[in-house]
């Protein structure tokens, strides 16, 4: 039976180029007897198909439903065109770019996939062991973009000549290398290098640099790693002396290193894994993961304490490129795979910087080769709370994924936050965030923005308009912002997070909300440090209703890296004795008499609603942790002393006055009573968690709205998160957490595009 012969234009939009798009559509419209051409353009990707008209449909229909698996098709347009009687299907060379803006998405950079490990591996195959393996489902994307459309000769690749044999696959549509631009072999392709400190190396040979890589992790040394966004520090998890090295020059603190583990087996033997854990381990994004460390691990495998210091939890990932697959093979198989960096600054992802930077100062072997790196992006990190991925630092393979705004907006760059960096650019409905940035202090870091903001205008040929950035007066990418932009607009801190979960959620102004943030820091209406806050209202009108009763950190940040300090100064809030049976005040010992002094004369003591600081002084009273030396650091720990408890959990209650400010000072008296009673720090640490997640149902009670959303930091701790979401849910509320930023300040742009967009925030109050 046949129909009539029909011609259509077929326009699809969305995540299209670099994902093996035309070649699906070239197998489509060939399986279906349809002639024609595809070609990516600066929309996404245009085909033309002609032939039997319900064959026309059947492929629209194909487009959407049987898209690869990396695909996120947008749109998908159809446009009946006169039939020519072309022959044969075709695919046809890019279309430049220029004229009006271009929309199409860069991919991010996708894990190996299971096809080329087998391939990697297999001694009769001709890339057996090639580092630089990859095809039209996974390799490297968004990191080797020079500029767009996305095609070979518009990446980092352009300068590696095809040889015949890959040329081959390339050109052949029934091939899985079918126009995959970063297609090499060892014949063509990157080669690595090896550079020593002592100044021996290898040149140019991928076996011997592996060879002498391999037996260098073996033996302990720091081992700095070329990997798709930027360099890495290796070294064997299971040395305890080098792991201490490592941590010593990087200059970190007691900061958990994430583990690069050989496969999943390993994984297991270190923590303990559920089945979305390990989906979220083995996805093509391959984040870091934080999952729970086994108390002993089993026979096999040892991770040194070192790598994360008394620390329950444990950030792995499994390899994700040719080379990492080898390394692991070969060497070690659990490696710590830390960022190619000082404590706060800047991926290095320049091979001169490798050079200068990494090796001797803080590597002892550079693993390096010439496939230049375009655009620097860190690993992501998430962690799986209630069986749904949460991302914690969003970067590589999720970076440059475009997040659809529930409004449309003007041309906009949103610069963040100062700790966390990542920047927004936006227009229309598409916003598009960057990698994360790392910390915003230092020079290199404000170089590292300014590129960023440069090469993602390009990629989407956004001139913003408009530029957003914190109130906080002392942010430097606020003051990076107004001196680019005199007319930039400021916005509060937390409405900010709130902002950006209804962003990723797609809730516009038509729906009033509740919204709960809860973090460390940041700046207030009033000039105060806030964290513990209550909003309600349509997002460009979010009006602060409550929050948590302002206690004082006794030297300011002093007070952020000490929560014994605010444990004290929230103990004679609440009308306690400071008795040495108090662990803060045994602590701080002689400190204790000055933290006082400056408590009563009111002098550097920084009024604070921030619930962080407040979750830090548990943490302290408790015993847990009186000295932090990264972030979240003793929320971390209560958090763990809540999970392990499962006994009965004691209740305590803020309480909350008319004005729905939530006063802790019960609570902790209450708590005081129960530690002096003997009860378990584990059921103190349960009944706060607990306490807290009742704050928030009460909260959202009274504010009475059907939406409730949880942003800020403070929600990256499970514990709190799932009991407030159970709470809510119970009371019949919608609630919203954080499926695609970071409920940290990594997601902030996010929220500051909309803010820019829809109001005048700081007048909201
Ligand atoms: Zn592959
Ligand atoms: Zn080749």
């Amino acid at each position: 039976v046949t129909g009539a012969r029909a011609r259509e234009q077929v326009r699809v939009t969305g995540v299209v180029q670099g994902v093996g798009f035309r070649p699906f559509v070239h197998r489509t419209a060939t399986a279906l007897g349809l002639s024609g051409f595809v070609l990516n353009d600066r929309h996404g990707v245009l085909a033309e198909v002609e032939g039997d008209a319900r064959a026309v449909d059947e492929f629209a229909r194909r487009l959407v439903e049987d898209a690869p698996p990396r695909a996120v098709v947008g749109e998908v347009r159809r446009r009946p065109t006169a039939p020519t009687g072309e022959r044969g299907f075709r695919i046809l060379a890019s279309l430049p770019a220029g004229g009006d803006a271009p929309r199409t998405p860069v991919p991010p950079d996708t894990a190996l996939c299971a096809d080329c490990r087998r391939e990697l591996f297999d001694p009769a195959d001709r890339r057996y062991r090639h580092p630089f393996i990859t095809c039209t489902a996974c390799g490297p994307r968004f990191t080797i973009v020079e500029r767009l459309p996305y095609d070979r000769p518009h990446t980092t690749m352009a300068s590696f000549e095809l040889c015949p044999a890959c040329r081959r696959e390339y050109d052949d549509p029934a091939d899985r290398r079918y126009h995959a631009q970063p297609l090499c072999c060892p014949a063509c392709g990157p080669r690595l290098s090896l550079r020593r400190s002592d100044g021996s190396g290898v040149d140019a040979d991928d076996d011997a640099s592996l060879r002498a890589a391999v037996a260098d992790l073996w033996a302990g040394r720091i081992v700095a790693v070329k990997g798709l966004g930027g360099h890495h520090l290796a070294v064997r998890a299971d040395d305890p002396a080098a792991v201490e090295r490592l941590r010593a020059r990087k200059r970190r603190g007691d900061k958990p290193f994430a583990v690069m583990v050989r496969d999943l087996d390993v994984a297991h033997r270190l923590a303990h894994l559920d089945d979305p854990e390990v989906e979220a381990l083995d996805s093509p994004a391959a984040p870091i993961v934080l999952v729970r460390r086994r108390g002993a691990p089993r026979p096999g495998v040892v991770v040194a304490e070192q790598v994360a210091p008394a620390s329950p939890l444990l950030g792995l990932l499994l390899p994700y490129t040719g080379l990492h697959h080898l390394l692991l093979a070969d060497g070690p198989p659990a490696l710590v795979m830390t960022s190619g960096n000082l404590a706060g600054e800047p991926i290095v992802h320049d091979d001169r910087d490798a050079c200068d930077r990494l090796l001797g100062d803080l590597g002892d072997t550079l693993l390096t080769h010439d496939r230049p790196i375009r655009v620097p992006c860190d690993d992501s990190v998430v962690r799986v709370v209630d069986g749904a991925v949460v991302p914690l630092r969003r970067s590589r393979g999720y970076a440059p994924l475009p997040v659809r705004l529930p409004v449309p907006v003007p041309p906009t760059l949103a610069v963040g936050g100062d700790l966390k960096a990542a920047c927004c650019l936006a227009t229309g409905r598409d916003a598009w965030m960057s990698q994360h940035l790392g910390d915003l202090q230092g020079p290199a870091a404000l170089d590292a923005l300014e590129r960023t903001v440069a090469t993602m205008s390009s990629f989407h040929h956004i001139d913003p308009r408009r530029t957003v950035a914190d109130r906080h007066p002392r942010y430097l990418g606020a003051r990076w912002a107004h001196r680019r932009d005199p007319a930039t607009v400021a916005v509060q801190h937390h409405r900010a997070h709130i902002a950006s979960l209804l962003a990723e959620h797609g809730v516009g102004p038509a729906v009033a909300v509740c919204g709960v943030a809860f973090d460390g820091t940041g700046f207030g209406d009033d000039g105060t440090v806030w964290g513990g806050e209550v909003f309600a209202g349509t997002v460009g009108a979010l009006r602060r209703v409550g929050h948590l009763a302002p206690h004082r950190l006794p030297g300011g940040d002093a007070a952020v890296r000490h929560p014994a300090r605010v444990a004290v100064s929230l103990l004679l809030d609440a009308g306690l004795a400071l008795t040495d049976d108090l662990a803060p005040v045994a602590a701080l010992g002689d400190d204790l008499a000055v933290v006082v002094r400056q408590l009563e004369a009111h002098s550097h003591c920084v009024p604070s609603s921030s619930m962080g600081r407040l979750f830090d002084a548990v943490a302290s009273l408790t015993g847990l942790r009186h000295e932090v030396t990264f972030e979240a650091q003793a929320a971390v720990d209560l958090e763990a002393a809540a999970a392990s408890w499962d006994g009965p959990t004691p209740r305590y209650r803020f309480e909350v006055d008319d004005t729905l400010v939530a006063s802790p000072h019960d609570l902790l008296r209450e708590i005081v009573t129960d530690l002096r009673r003997g009860v378990a720090v584990a059921a103190v640490a349960a009944g706060f968690h607990r306490a807290v997640a009742d704050l928030v149902a009460v909260w959202a009670d009274r504010v009475g709205l059907e939406v409730v959303g949880l942003s800020g930091g403070v929600f990256q701790n499970a514990v709190l998160t799932s009991a407030a979401v159970r709470c809510l849910r119970r009371a019949g509320h919608r609630v919203l957490t954080h499926r695609v930023v970071p409920p940290n300040d990594g997601g902030l742009a996010l929220g500051q595009v909309l803010l820019g967009a829809l109001g005048s925030p700081s007048s909201a109050r």
